[in-house]
């Protein structure tokens, strides 16, 4: 997204200005506040901490789509206190810098094609010192028949591509912490292969031949569970193991049904996991590793006779598994930027405490549920951080004018401010700075 111009930008300034009053009396009045709220979209849409929440970092399948839209396999589970990776393709580090996870430490993989695998050695270094002593665990099949390398293999030859950079910066020159950057490969098979603090995963075979072994994962926690397919054919194995689970994620492959082509052999058509959808009934139905990633696959799942809930997932799109399932759908994965920071009375960068105040800028989401937050640090280097969102009095979105407005509390004094603002989909602008008179 490019950032606007000065023409454009004084463009915008005297909107502004002809909107001014209707800000403050949306500032002002409750009534007109919500108004302001689109529907749906309530405090808890996007971002926030949830006990049982998935989300999908990338949603398209199979190799060599470089689009950053939607980019390769990866599911990320917070479930209490853990935080799991599921399959790391191309794009997958970088949504999770996104969201500032990129110190997850617990991997597991499907299977080792290239598009749930290639993420690995980027995530084993960028996010070394998120990770500050906790090794980088990765779980995955072993080798079979049409397997030379397993997961081990793979985790000794990414430690070995990297040893010099390793031995660097352990010992020579930035010291990072010598535990981040183990490497610890396990392979597994059917059954419990994790347990800790009440969230179990459950890996089991489905049907990727000549891809063997090939899992698909069950996460259980606090009585809810969500199923993961991995890449499969249609299999019994799979029903099995989702008996009873809120949420099925499943794969999607764009072929005509009964295709002989080899390649939509080894994935599920649309009408197939219409199918397994029915057998299944989760609470929500789910698709993801869309291949091509530009296909919708929804008529086709309807057409095929399954009726029940059905997500098409996106690129972050977030999941809420608890007594109700809800989805947050990311329209864009964008990283939001704040272009300018205005006084809502003129429509001039003057601010003053007390004020309403509009945020100009890119990659907020349209649909609502941005945040705003504001943080300054004194002089002894206390830090002080203010988060306004759409629970906040006064605060406002205007989607005709992609602005976020929000009069300044009580508790954003004068002084310098960075203020950042967080879209719907859970990512951080970098930081703009403001003086408060
Ligand atoms: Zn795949
Ligand atoms: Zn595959």
């Amino acid at each position: 997204m490019t950032m606007p111009s000065a023409p454009c930008a004084r463009g915008y300034r005297s909107a502004v200005r002809a909107l001014a009053p209707i800000l403050l009396g949306a500032a002002l009045f409750a009534g007109s506040l919500s108004a302001a709220v689109p529907p749906g979209q309530g405090p808890s849409a996007g971002g926030s901490q949830s006990q049982f929440k998935v989300t999908l970092l990338g949603t398209a399948g199979g190799p060599s789509q470089m689009g950053f839209e939607r980019v390769e396999t990866g599911v990320l589970v917070q479930a209490g206190p853990e935080t799991l990776l599921f399959d790391c393709g191309r794009g997958v580090p970088e949504r999770l810098a996104q969201l500032g996870s990129l110190g997850v430490s617990k991997v597991f993989l499907t299977h080792l094609h290239s598009d749930h695998t290639q993420g690995l050695p980027i995530l084993w270094m960028s996010g070394w010192q998120g990770r500050n002593q906790n090794n980088f665990t990765v779980y995955g099949p072993a080798t079979g028949p049409n397997q030379p390398v397993g997961t081990i293999g793979m985790g000794t030859s990414i430690a070995n591509a990297w040893a010099t950079n390793t031995y660097i910066r352990e010992n020579l020159v930035e010291k990072y912490p010598a535990g981040g950057i183990v490497y610890n490969a396990q392979e597994i098979s059917q059954g419990v292969v994790y347990s800790a603090n009440g969230v179990k995963v459950t890996a089991f075979l489905v049907d990727h031949d000549p891809v063997m072994p090939a899992f698909g994962y069950r996460v259980d926690y606090s009585g809810y569970s969500v199923t993961l397919s991995g890449d499969t054919r249609p299999t019994a194995n799979l029903i099995q193991y989702a008996a009873g689970t809120d949420v099925l994620i499943h794969e999607v492959f764009n072929a005509a049904p009964g295709s002989a082509a080899p390649t939509a052999a080894y994935h599920t058509v649309p009408e197939q996991a219409a199918a397994i959808f029915q057998s299944v009934a989760p609470r929500m139905a789910v698709y993801y590793h869309i291949a091509p990633a530009v296909f919708d696959p929804t008529p086709r799942t309807r057409a095929a006779g399954y009726a029940g809930p059905l997500t098409v997932g996106t690129d972050l799109t977030a999941i809420n598994i608890g007594q109700a399932v809800t989805v947050t759908t990311c329209p864009s994965p964008d990283t939001p930027a704040i272009s300018a920071v205005d006084n809502a009375a003129d429509g001039t960068p003057a601010l003053s405490a007390g004020e309403t105040i509009v945020v100009w800028g890119t990659g907020f989401t349209a649909t609502g549920g941005n945040s705003l937050t504001f943080s300054q640090t004194d002089s002894s280097g206390k830090v002080t951080s203010v988060t306004a969102g759409e629970s906040s009095g006064g605060y406002f979105w205007d989607a005709s004018y992609t602005l976020i407005g929000t009069a300044l509390g009580s508790s954003i004094g004068a002084g310098n401010w960075n203020v950042t603002a967080k879209n719907a989909c859970g990512i951080s602008s970098p930081a703009f700075a403001v003086t408060i008179h």
